[in-house]
């Protein structure tokens, strides 16, 4: 009560704009982050790395054949399960990382000061809380997996990275997980497509 006082005074109006400006960086279906608000998140985090030198991870998740689960059991409980794997992963994130909405059935996760160990640590958590999670929607049990793509910025390899890049090295990964059967994490040390580490600090 008091720190909403100091915050908005009197001013419902204030308030009303608080409430505009959430909309707009929310996802209305699971209430984590939507894709403007990682953009803006992520640019700044890794300002933040090059300038600092801190290590930053990033994590892009996609539910595994999830058109199935729309195809099989209808547009609604699509939307239900996006709904919980959100829930549950959200449980696991904390108020500095960014989790978010980045499209459809994707979503993606920064961790500032997060080393590679860390941010493979924290995907397999969650890879295997979505694979644990019993999804029911109209009685009926949806069974739901995740494949996760990392990536990890070591400052000290000492080139600077733009925000696509590092996004394409995480989706790379997503998409090699995803061929090497789903349900799984790839990251950094999964002998991908790296002919020269020194040039490859992702
Ligand atoms: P993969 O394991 O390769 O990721 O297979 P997939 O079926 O998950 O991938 P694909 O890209 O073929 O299908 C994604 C589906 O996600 C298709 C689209 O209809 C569905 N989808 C995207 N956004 C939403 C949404 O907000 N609600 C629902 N119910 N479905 C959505
Ligand atoms: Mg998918
Ligand atoms: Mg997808």
């Amino acid at each position: 009560g008091l720190i909403l006082k100091f915050l908005f005074g009197d001013s419902v109006e204030a308030a009303y704009h608080e409430a505009i400006y959430q909309m707009t960086i929310v996802d209305a279906l699971t209430q984590c982050s939507n894709k403007r608000y990682f953009l803006e998140f992520l640019e700044r985090e890794l300002s933040r790395s090059e300038r600092y030198s801190r290590a930053l991870s990033l994590l892009m998740l996609d539910l595994d054949h999830f058109k199935e689960v729309n195809d099989n059991h209808g547009h609604l409980a699509g939307d239900h399960v996006l709904r919980e794997v959100a829930g549950v992963i959200k449980l696991h994130i904390r108020k500095e990382e960014c989790f978010a909405r980045y499209g459809g059935e994707e979503f993606c996760i920064v961790l500032p000061e997060a080393p590679a160990d860390n941010a493979l640590q924290l995907a397999e958590k969650l890879r295997a809380s979505v694979e644990s999670t019993r999804v029911v929607f109209d009685g009926q049990h949806i069974p739901v997996t995740i494949s996760v793509g990392v990536a990890t910025l070591d400052p000290l390899a000492g080139r600077a990275i733009g925000s696509i890049e590092f996004i394409q090295a995480a989706d790379a990964r997503l998409y090699r997980a995803k061929e090497l059967g789903r349900n799984r994490v790839v990251g950094p040390r999964d002998a991908l497509e790296l002919p020269d580490p020194a040039r490859n600090p992702l």
